[in-house]
């Protein structure tokens, strides 16, 4: 059965996080107090309302307790993000995801309650950023503090030998858990499975022993 998700503030943000979750089957109202934003929201959204969110009445009037899930995506409007959050957690929604604009916006929405806060700004820095610094490296994420699962693009060197011929684990004490190219992917790659041009490794290690693996040429 579909989520029920209301994502309040259809700015470049929510839009983006409504229009997903609709294109993905779920039921996704849009509220947003700008009725041009509403009108503009409709192709991606199931329902739409004109509302501010940061009067109760409002959000009892559009049954916003009924959502599994809140988005509260207002960004530059601190106080109205700060006090939606608190409104919507009052009003018994289980989940609530809050966009923050700086470090104190974040701590202040966890403190009234808000389940998770994203830094769509900061990572995304953090991801560009990190692009710059290491080019072979498509994607990432984080698994602890030292420890990440990466997509690299192989050094040419690689090419045309085998993960037994390479030595991962010894040489670069990384493991490699998929292996992609355009068309396909292998979760289960043999010891001696032969890696051609273009392939994209997917490996799991140590941050410092990733950076050392993506300076490879
Ligand atoms: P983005 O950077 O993602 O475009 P903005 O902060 O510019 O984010 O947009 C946030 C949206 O939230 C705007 O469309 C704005 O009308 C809406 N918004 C701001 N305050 C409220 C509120 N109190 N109730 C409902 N919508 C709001």
């Amino acid at each position: 059965m579909a989520n029920q998700y209301a994502v309040i503030g259809l700015g470049r943000f929510g839009i983006s996080i409504a229009a997903k979750l609709f294109e993905s089957g779920q039921e996704v109202l849009g509220v947003d107090m700008n009725e041009e934003r509403v009108e503009e929201s409709h192709p991606y959204v199931t329902h739409s309302v004109i509302a501010d969110s940061t009067d109760a009445e409002a959000l009892k009037a559009i049954g916003i307790r009924n959502f599994d899930t809140v988005v509260v995506a207002i960004g530059s409007d601190i106080q109205a993000s700060i006090l939606s959050v608190l409104l919507v957690k009052e009003l018994g929604v289980k989940n609530v995801i809050a966009k923050a604009i700086n470090k104190l916006h974040g701590q202040v929405l966890r403190k009234v309650g808000a389940d998770w806060v994203v830094y769509p700004e900061r990572d995304m820095g953090i991801r560009v950023a990190h692009h710059l610094l290491s080019p072979n490296v498509l994607n990432f994420i984080e698994i602890s503090k030292d420890h990440s699962v990466e997509e690299v693009k192989i050094p040419s060197k690689m090419v045309n030998k085998t993960l037994r011929e390479i030595d991962f684990r010894a040489k670069y004490n990384l493991s490699v858990i998929a292996i992609r190219n355009d068309n396909e992917i292998n979760i289960t790659p043999s010891p001696d499975q032969r890696i051609v041009q273009g392939d994209v490794l997917v490996v799991i290690g140590e941050n410092k022993d990733l950076e050392r693996f993506s300076k490879i040429g």
